[in-house]
């Protein structure tokens, strides 16, 4: 099966020679008419994979609580930016503004902004917000945000941003590329000439084989810019690591692991979100930076229990059931669950202080 992404790829290597991980990875997600996201809602059951906000509106009415505690502790400012980063349906923010409704103040002063890429999820976001109450305004990158003071949500957003990935071999790093192979089909190769840029990004001596990762510090410079210039805070949710080596890119189609070179455009390809690199870009723009703790942990702070049993006495039996399942997928630590396998990292401008949920000794240095 020849997809036109495929074969719009295959021509531009022919053209051009193997491309960077990044490169594919930005086509296959981004591609103005056949890009992953461009093309379709990958969310729910029906979909490719299915998120927090998705599993239960526990997950976006806490990080809404969240965002009250914060902007309580900015002082309250008369107006400032409610951000999302890749908001998928809009339903973390419905969640979130619901929630917050119970200090009015808070959604008087906020204005809503979504960075989002895809024409098809903008869509969905503003079917699920118009009836919010709050006033509404999209941007296709980060650099875009109005001037002010933020308090930044992002779920499952940096893993969908492009990585490029380095292979250790004796005389040094070599970026992996996706090239074509003799049967010209895509296929992933070295570029043999080393890189002297990598040894930079590799903070320890690595095996032969070892994998390196380097996100592009694009958006998470321009998230930590915009803090350190306005103010605010920023939450980032995700799956990752904190440094250190391996291959994370990964395919997902219809809930399970593909092959990332099999259908460019028609399956996810996400890679594990470094939290490491995204605190030194911070700190380095005169952020703190807190975390990541467990995504568990994180939300039984913000009362993740008490949420659920007040939820449970008012539903029927059934949803009951639906509720603690819901509870324990978002906050347990076994297979299948979310709670340590998702990790929560707090960026926060100086004037902010220690972000609500987080414990003054959980700053990292740099
Ligand atoms: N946060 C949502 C959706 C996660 S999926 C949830 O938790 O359900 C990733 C989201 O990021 C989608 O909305 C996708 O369209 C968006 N996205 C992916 N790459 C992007 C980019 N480069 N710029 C802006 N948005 C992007």
């Amino acid at each position: 099966m020849t997809s036109p992404l495929a074969a719009e790829i295959r021509a531009l290597i022919a053209a051009e020679g193997p491309l960077p991980v990044s490169r594919y990875m930005a086509l296959c997600l981004g591609h103005p008419r056949y890009g992953y996201y461009m093309t379709r809602d990958p969310l729910g059951a029906k979909g490719d994979f299915t998120t927090a906000p998705e599993i239960s509106q526990m997950f976006g009415e806490l990080l809404g609580l969240w965002a009250v505690a914060l902007w309580q502790q900015m002082g309250a400012p008369s107006a400032f930016s409610l951000v999302e980063l890749g908001p998928g349906r809009g339903t973390l923010m419905a969640d979130a503004l619901r929630a917050a409704r119970l200090l009015p103040a808070f959604g008087a002063a906020a204005r809503v902004h979504l960075v989002e890429t895809s024409p098809v999820l903008r869509a969905a976001q503003q079917r699920t917000l118009d009836a919010c109450g709050v006033p509404l305004a999209w941007h296709g990158r980060i650099e875009d945000l109005p001037e002010g003071p933020a308090i930044v949500l992002a779920n499952e957003f940096f893993d969908a941003l492009p990585v490029d990935q380095y292979v250790r071999a004796a005389d040094g790093w070599h970026e992996r590329r996706v090239g074509l192979d003799a049967d010209g089909a895509l296929s992933f190769g070295l570029d043999p000439r080393p890189s002297p840029l990598a040894d930079a990004f590799a903070a320890s001596a690595a095996p032969d084989g070892a994998v390196l990762e380097r996100m592009d510090p694009g958006p998470a410079l321009a998230l930590a810019a915009h803090l350190a210039r306005h103010g605010g805070a920023a939450l980032v949710i995700d799956y990752g690591h904190a440094g250190g080596f391996g291959d994370t890119l990964q395919a997902l189609s219809h809930h399970r692991f593909a092959d990332p070179l099999a259908d460019p455009g028609g399956a996810d390809l996400t890679a594990h979100v470094d939290f490491a690199a995204l605190a030194r870009v911070a700190l380095g723009q005169g952020l703190a930076a807190f975390g990541p703790l467990g995504q568990g942990d994180f939300l039984i702070r913000l009362g993740l229990g008490a949420r659920a049993e007040r939820l449970m006495r008012e539903a029927e039996p059934a949803g009951q059931d639906a509720i603690e399942a819901a509870a324990l997928r978002l906050a347990g630590s076994g297979p299948g669950q979310m709670g340590e396998l998702f990790k929560v990292l707090a960026l926060s401008a100086p004037t902010v202080g220690v972000p609500p949920g987080f414990d003054p000794s959980e700053r990292r240095g740099r």
